[in-house]
């Protein structure tokens, strides 16, 4: 029996994919094996590898002046290469943070090159993003650095950040093609794939092709142009991975894309929001006009009372609501996978937990 999967990530699948998986593991495309088995050098795996590149910048707009690669290291390991790679010959980049992502990212990059923060919004407590007028924000710099969602704390920028023209890059691993973005702003979007778009150990990124230089001094590993130039296949890749995050674009792709994608996140978001807001029991955390819709984030008039909530819900099947141990409370991540029908059987039970404890 499935749950309802709340988890932050990872983080629920679509369930046609994973019955997809399963039927199609042991002998995909009539190869006697599976995807697993293959090796990474065959031309069966070269076409899922294109066949996974082309269905995300499908998705995401992205014309053949930008290229995806497939690597390792998370959303993690890209704080340090980005930076490494980008800020070459004395380059500067302006970090816009609220949150505990965007905290690693400039920390990791500060230690790479000429990373500053351009605004925070720490003195908000992280319930929204940096306001325009807080701006500080350098005309010369290479990139401004964003994070779309801050997984966490639950806030989501609800368009690109205004930077007069300066590239954005974006750690965009809770948000990925849950709604459409504007491509013609961004120079690199990255992210784990363990959100959104497949299974853990696989890392998206997406990067304008004269962004990428070859940078012989830095280990080969971190150089995107050693990425680029062997297609993700310079050495073993993580093709399990990448063969679900393609079948994963044609699961979107089949209920319309980025768009419909966007419909149905806000569907369910608003749901679980009015719940919150119609009740004086539960309280969101983040700022209204900055609340994810991802990561929807609130608690209850005490944290026992929270505790005994996500005791309560995982035993009737609600699994993942366990707010982050920095910020306390409860958090449901509504990721592109998780289904209207989870959103409504929680709302539910939260209406029944106010009635019997509020
Ligand atoms: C989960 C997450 C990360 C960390 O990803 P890893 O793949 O575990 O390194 C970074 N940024 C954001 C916004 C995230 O949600």
């Amino acid at each position: 029996m499935r749950v309802h999967n709340f988890n932050a990530g990872p983080a629920a699948l679509p369930l046609p994919v994973l019955e997809r998986v399963q039927v199609e593991l042991p002998d995909l495309h009539h190869t006697g094996m599976s995807v697993m088995e293959w090796s990474h050098r065959s031309k069966q795996f070269e076409n899922v590898n294109q066949g996974a590149e082309d269905g995300l910048k499908r998705l995401l707009g992205l014309n053949d002046d930008w290229t995806v690669l497939f690597l390792q290291g998370g959303a993690s390991l890209q704080f340090s290469m980005v930076p490494m790679n980008v800020l070459q010959n004395g380059a500067k980049a302006d970090y816009l943070v609220h949150g505990a992502w965007g905290r690693k990212a400039i920390a990791e990059a500060k230690k790479e090159g000429a990373a500053r923060i351009a605004a925070s919004s720490e003195s908000a407590n992280w319930k929204r993003v940096p306001l325009a007028s807080e701006f500080d924000l350098d005309s010369a710099a290479k990139y401004v650095h964003f994070t779309s969602n801050e997984t966490i704390e639950g806030v989501q920028w609800p368009t690109e950040p205004e930077t007069n023209g300066v590239p954005l890059v974006c750690d965009a691993s809770s948000d990925i093609l849950s709604r459409p973005i504007n491509v013609e702003k961004y120079g690199l979007i990255y992210g784990g794939a363990q959100k959104n778009i497949g299974p853990s150990g696989v890392t998206v990124v997406a990067i304008r092709r004269d962004w990428i230089e070859p940078l012989p001094q830095i280990p080969t590993m971190l150089a995107y142009a050693t990425h680029a130039k062997e297609h993700s296949l310079y050495n073993t890749p993580p093709t399990f991975g990448i063969y679900m995050i393609g079948l994963v674009c044609e699961w979107i792709e089949s209920l319309g894309g980025v768009a419909g994608m966007q419909a149905r996140n806000t569907a369910k978001a608003n749901a679980l929001y009015a719940q919150i807001d119609s009740s004086g029991f539960y309280t969101g955390f983040a700022d209204k006009e900055n609340r994810s819709q991802m990561n929807i984030t609130f608690r209850l008039p005490s944290e026992e009372l929270g505790a005994q909530f996500a005791t309560e819900a995982t035993k009737a099947g609600f699994i993942g609501l366990k707010g982050h141990r920095s910020v306390g409370g409860l958090r449901a991540s509504l990721y592109n996978a998780v289904e209207l029908e989870s959103v409504e059987a929680l709302t539910a039970f939260m209406r029944e937990f106010e009635r019997t404890h509020g």
